[in-house]
């Protein structure tokens, strides 16, 4: 059993690596985001764990992602969600990425570690489109379709698909690395100290309060 985990560096997908099967290795992608040090995380956290690990350079695509964008663009950090903090289908352009370099590595399973609470609802419409269950599920349908029936089929499994909610999966991190999981990077600045300020600082702080971890980050605020 061959497992391999899409990671950004987060505590989400930091988290999923708990939830891995048999050989785990990692596949991460610089795609121009300002939060590099997302990416020394994964380095770190790999190596300490002893896992295989490869960056893929997409960083060419920044550009498509246009100006506005919070993560790639010109727009400031915000403390709460906004839609321009998504970067459009890049969860799905990672989940190809990475299902392409399982089909031909012969992986079993690709992970990614988006959890129910990517998928909340404002006005009827997820917060994040392309992390929910009912996505994945056509993804996976699609895959299945492109790709001979002969060959082996690898399996899309997702914190969401598992009904796992933000703090439920940072205790299963917690359980498997302790106090490696806060090595993982959430912020979405790349100073030298988490923000404590921009929503993926706050939604990091109100996840290990609710999985009742004490919370070892250290942030500016
Ligand atoms: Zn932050």
């Amino acid at each position: 059993m061959k497992t391999l985990v899409v990671a950004s560096g987060g505590a989400d997908s930091i988290s999923t690596l708990s939830l891995a099967k048999g050989e785990v290795e990692i596949i991460s992608f610089n795609y121009g985001q300002k939060a590099t040090r997302e990416l020394q995380s994964v380095i770190n956290i790999a190596k300490k764990l002893n896992m295989k690990y490869n960056i893929i350079d997409i960083s060419f695509l920044k550009e498509m992602f246009g100006t506005s964008n919070q993560l790639t663009g010109d727009s400031d950090i915000k403390p709460a969600y906004q839609q321009n903090v998504v970067v459009p289908l890049r969860n799905s352009m990672f989940l190809q990425i990475a299902y392409i370099y399982a089909l031909t590595h012969d992986f079993d399973i690709v992970m990614l570690g988006s959890h129910m609470g990517d998928c909340a609802e404002i006005d009827g419409e997820r917060l994040y489109p392309d992390c929910s269950p009912e996505f994945f599920k056509a993804f996976q349908h699609a895959m299945d379709l492109g790709t001979f029936r002969k060959e082996k089929k690898v399996q899309v499994v997702t914190p969401s698909i598992l009904g796992l909610s933000k703090f439920q999966l940072l205790q299963k991190g917690y359980e498997y690395m302790n106090t490696l999981l806060f090595e993982s990077w959430s912020c979405y600045k790349s100073e030298e100290l988490h923000c404590g300020n921009c929503e993926s600082c706050n939604n990091r702080k109100s996840a290990f309060a609710l999985a009742g971890i004490e919370d070892k980050t250290i942030y500016a605020q």
